[in-house]
């Protein structure tokens, strides 16, 4: 581990290295590890034990054996003990913090408000645990009574990636645990530190043994094989890119297992000549380059009307140009390094791409020397339909912007895309902002607005964009399942 890390911390046994199975910190059988590295320096920030087929079904055998247990809690009894997590997270924020920017290198101030954001899911669901009502059925028999009760699913799966390490952990652990179920998750291999001392703190809140397991290693795929394979696993829930999700999903098929997938994206932001334009720059330069430009709701694709097209280029690239990129732990930063090298040549590759056919960079489109992890902050015009950026999902710091005449071309650009997460729209026309909410194919539009996530709204994609939301009143419903029950000879 690396001195400046630990010795930064606060509470030096958030920053653990072993997998959690049935309560335990342990090894791997095999006593193999892997380097977590920090993309801003190179540096390995800790060599962690590697888990795989054999201790994943130790964690499913534990989390199976827990059921009973953790169910014979109250609502209000494991209410309690996410409440005491929820606290515990707050508590330990500039840890958990510097934890993750060392490990996924968004910077600091970006960390401390992703693990706000994740404990926000544990207190959300620590009040909805009490709230899981059944319905009383008006009967269709006078000597009957119909009612319905909700039961939690059983053993949950989770595997989570590198980009919101603690986020998208805690938005499945909390609604899993409120109802009833148990929990097995793998991380990212590239960002397992977090969720480990997510971990420790559900240990330190008193959560049972068994009730909560982690494992992480240098197969995944060894991992999501025993994961999807198990008879004892109900429910797969995953956050990831759509291929594996794919992948995963064909996996459950043979248990039939229930499945939440948190897909990738491909957001457009519509900018209409009514809009204000200042607003949509920043809005636009904050969502893109937001973590590098590596989360799922990015904004992928900059559409914009033909007659405020050059204005808007014009203010945007300024702004770009002017963004700081650093180490995510420097005073001073707007966006940090890239998640790994690959990362890095995935987007050089991109940019390449899109310049040999013609595209014109107006700032950007260069490795900067400060490591081998960062990438200017880019921006691309004269995009055709044949380059890459046009119709994949870009996960890095590159803004391709396209130009639209109608709003009917826009609605119709923004949907030529098998992805359906996050869109945007900037507009002051009223008439306008309903007509393209509606005509846009996505889960989630923010309106004049790019910060649209929180604990409280429905999360998720439709078309390849996943299945299921997470959060919100709705985000429990994926954990459980619905019994009928018909009372007859009244
Ligand atoms: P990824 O490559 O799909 O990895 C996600 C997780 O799946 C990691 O834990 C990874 O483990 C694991 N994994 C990979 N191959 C596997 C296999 N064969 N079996 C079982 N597990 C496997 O995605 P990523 O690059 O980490 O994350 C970026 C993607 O996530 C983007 O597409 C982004 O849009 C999407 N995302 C979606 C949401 C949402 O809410 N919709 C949120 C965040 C991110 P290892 O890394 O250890 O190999």
């Amino acid at each position: 581990m690396t001195l400046s890390l630990i010795d930064s911390l606060s509470d030096k046994e958030l920053l653990r290295n072993n997998l959690y199975i049935n309560g335990q910190w342990q090894e791997g059988i095999d006593k193999e590890t892997f380097d977590v590295l920090n993309p801003a320096t190179g540096g390995v920030v800790a060599t962690v034990a590697s888990g795989g087929a054999i201790e994943i079904q130790q964690a499913i055998k534990a989390a199976d054996d827990a059921l009973k247990i953790w169910q014979a809690y109250t609502a209000k009894d494991r209410s309690k003990f996410l409440r005491d997590w929820f606290n515990l997270i707050m508590a330990n924020q500039e840890d958990l913090a510097l934890i993750m920017t060392a490990e996924q290198g968004k910077p600091l101030e970006e960390s401390r408000g992703e693990i706000g954001y994740a404990a926000s899911f544990i207190e959300w669901f620590a009040e909805e645990a009490k709230r899981i009502n059944g319905d009383i059925i008006p009967t269709n028999a006078n000597d009957r009574r119909l009612l319905t009760v909700k039961q939690p699913v059983g053993v949950v799966a989770a595997i989570t990636p590198w980009n919101f390490p603690s986020a998208m952990l805690t938005r499945k652990a909390g609604p899993a645990l409120a109802v009833g179920c148990t929990f097995v998750m793998k991380p990212a291999k590239e960002t397992p530190l977090s969720a480990i001392a997510l971990v420790e703190l559900a240990h330190r809140a008193g959560i049972p043994k068994g009730v909560l397991n982690l494992v992480v290693g240098n197969s995944s795929s060894a991992i999501g094989n025993e994961l999807t394979a198990s008879p004892m696993v109900k429910k797969l829930t995953f956050t990831g890119s759509t291929s594996v999700g794919k992948m995963l999903l064909k996996q459950c098929a043979d248990t039939v297992k229930k499945v939440s997938m948190e897909l990738g994206g491909n957001a457009p932001i519509l900018i209409f000549d009514d809009a204000n334009i200042d607003k949509a720059v920043k809005g636009a330069v904050a969502s893109k380059y937001r973590n590098a430009g590596q989360t799922c709701i990015c904004i992928n694709r900059i559409l914009v009307q033909d007659s405020v097209y050059d204005e808007f280029v014009a203010k945007f690239t300024k702004a770009v140009a002017n963004l700081t990129v650093a180490d995510g732990l420097s005073k001073t930063v707007d966006m940090g390094p890239l998640v790994n090298a690959g990362a890095v040549n995935d987007i050089d590759n991109m940019v390449q791409d899109a310049v040999s056919k013609g595209a014109i960079l107006t700032t950007g489109g260069q490795r900067m020397n400060m490591g081998d992890c960062f990438y200017q902050p880019t921006v691309l015009t004269n995009i055709t339909p044949n380059m890459r950026v046009a119709d994949e999902e870009i996960f890095g710091p590159i803004a391709p912007i396209f130009k639209f005449t109608t709003e009917e071309e826009a609605i119709s650009m923004a949907n030529d895309t098998e992805y359906g997460l996050a869109s945007y729209v900037y507009t002051q026309n009223l008439g306008r902002a309903w007509r393209v909410s509606e005509g846009i194919e996505y889960g989630m539009v923010g309106v004049n607005e790019v910060a649209i996530t929180s604990e409280v709204i429905p999360f998720g994609g439709v078309k390849e964009s996943g299945l299921g939301r997470e959060g919100s009143q709705y985000g429990v419903d994926d954990y459980l399942e619905l019994k009928y029950i018909c009372m007859g000879d009244l």
